[in-house]
């Protein structure tokens, strides 16, 4: 069984309701009782492209799904709910990036463990201090000491009843 962490991220077509129906889907991947999910988060997009600002969350899971087998299973709930890719960085009903899957670290043409941008992103490392506050990366860096004022300032903690 491996520990997982997958990182939500929505802008178009209702993003909270979009966060609502991902965690019903990840629900169903995971065993027992284990999901969990991070507050909602209100985040300024990355890059150039002019677009809604987002809505970011992180969920954990135990699966025994494999690395590949969950990226395709993450990759099929994108789908279920209207992704589109158009540009890079471009707006999404929804990206599901996996973050951490265990202590695994892997680079192949379809899945990169740890996500290569996990460490550069105050919606990515805030919500996944809220889940892990004790969690070390597999390059043996507490998360701690990567949160500081300034990313937490970048981020608006949303009311939500999940
Ligand atoms: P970013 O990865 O910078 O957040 P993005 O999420 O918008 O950008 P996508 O279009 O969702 O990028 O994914 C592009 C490709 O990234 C996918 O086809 C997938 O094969 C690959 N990928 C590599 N590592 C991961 C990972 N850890 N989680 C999800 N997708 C990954
Ligand atoms: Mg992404
Ligand atoms: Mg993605």
């Amino acid at each position: 069984m491996a520990k997982v962490y997958v990182a939500l991220g929505a802008n178009l077509e209702n993003p909270s309701a979009q966060l609502d129906d991902a965690c019903i889907a990840l629900k169903e991947l995971a065993e027992s009782s284990s999901f969990q999910i991070s507050p909602y988060y209100g985040s300024v997009p990355m890059g150039e492209v002019v677009q809604p600002d987002y809505i970011n969350a992180v969920a954990s899971l135990e699966t025994q799904l494999s690395p590949i087998e969950l990226l395709d299973a993450l990759q099929a709930i994108e789908q279920q709910q209207g992704r589109v890719r158009l540009e890079h960085w471009g707006p999404r009903t929804l990206d599901l990036d996996m973050l951490l899957y265990d202590n695994v670290t892997l680079t192949s043409k379809r899945l990169t463990l740890p996500h290569y941008g996990m460490k550069q992103r105050s919606f990515v490392l805030v919500p996944l201090f809220d889940l892990a506050p004790e969690l070390v990366l597999p390059c043996g860096t507490p998360l701690r000491s990567l949160i500081t004022p300034s990313l937490q300032a970048e981020l608006q903690e949303l009311d939500t009843d999940h």
